[in-house]
């Protein structure tokens, strides 16, 4: 099951301390900070420090980059893709701890650095990444030993005019949790955790609630909902809460503007009851049990 890209054992790994996926408006404020400064670039070196990470192989890696242009980096669900010359891509998955940095070559290299890429500015561009769970998928112009990659089986962009209509359809078979709906990137690429329970809170929807049971009128509200919190987290350039920076190393400011994630026990900011913290579809979920039905 590759595609699932947050399965309940890499989350329980996690246990004791809060790693938290950088979900659609980091990955992009990432992209949005790296692009003006890596596209048109060369790529004239490689080191590949953590073999396990670049896939299919990390000889691909060192083969297929160097001499190559950065055309275009771009966003897909919450992976970051850069197109090169003769076709070649490379997708970036974050999962908790990666980081993407743009840094000069005599920066020392962080201790947790998986990937440098050299680029013929004299900067590199750098995966760093503490848990290690990060992955590089070379994608070569003759398809060369492709990996499976969740990539190719990622459900509309949430801003896209299908997004609704695959809520709805998946929702329909299913009873499970309405919040594992959300979270599935083959229904609807992007969601995580924060912003499932930020959007549910907004549109006063339970995250325990059955898929199947939600109204017409609840999902078009909770559609709106997503991308409110979408638009909003990428205007702040995403949340920070332990690990996540931009491609220049910044953190980001919608945490500061979360009303139920990371609230566990305090006061609703709507009626002024504590929120709840469950697990809800393997996940851990803050909600208001009074406002959320
Ligand atoms: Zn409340």
């Amino acid at each position: 099951m590759y595609a699932v890209d947050e399965s309940p054992i890499l989350y329980k790994k996690a246990k004791g301390a809060e790693f938290r996926m950088p979900e659609l408006p980091e990955v992009e404020t990432v992209k949005r900070t790296l692009a003006p400064e890596i596209e048109g670039k060369e790529i004239i070196g490689v080191e590949v420090f953590l073999a396990k990470a670049v896939k299919p192989r990390p000889e691909i890696a060192e083969e297929f980059l160097p001499g190559r242009v950065i055309q275009k980096v771009t966003r897909r669900g919450k992976y970051l893709i850069l197109t090169l010359d003769s076709q070649v891509k490379v997708a970036f998955h974050l999962r908790m701890t990666g980081q993407l940095l743009y840094q000069p070559r005599e920066t020392p290299l962080a201790k947790h650095t998986t990937l440098r890429v050299s680029l013929n500015d004299g900067f590199d561009l750098r995966m760093v990444d503490q848990r290690k769970f990060g992955t590089i998928n070379i994608f070569a112009p003759d398809g060369a030993g492709l990996a499976p990659c969740g990539l190719l089986t990622l459900g509309p962009e949430p801003f896209d005019v299908d997004a609704l209509f695959s809520l709805k359809k998946a929702a329909r078979r299913r009873k499970g949790p309405v919040k594992g709906v959300l979270l599935d990137q083959q229904v609807l690429a992007g969601l995580g955790n924060i912003y499932t329970d930020e959007a549910l809170f907004r549109a006063g929807i339970n995250p325990a609630r059955p898929a199947n049971s939600l109204t017409e009128e609840e999902w078009t509200i909770l559609y709106e909902q997503i991308c409110r919190v979408l638009t909003e987290g990428i205007n702040h350039r995403g949340t920070t809460r332990r690990d996540y920076v931009d491609g220049r190393g910044q953190p980001g400011g919608y945490q500061k503007l979360l009303k139920v994630y990371g609230r566990k026990r305090m006061a609703c900011l709507v009626c002024g009851e504590p929120i709840k913290y469950a697990r809800i579809a393997g996940r851990g979920s803050h909600f208001c049990p009074h406002c959320q039905k």
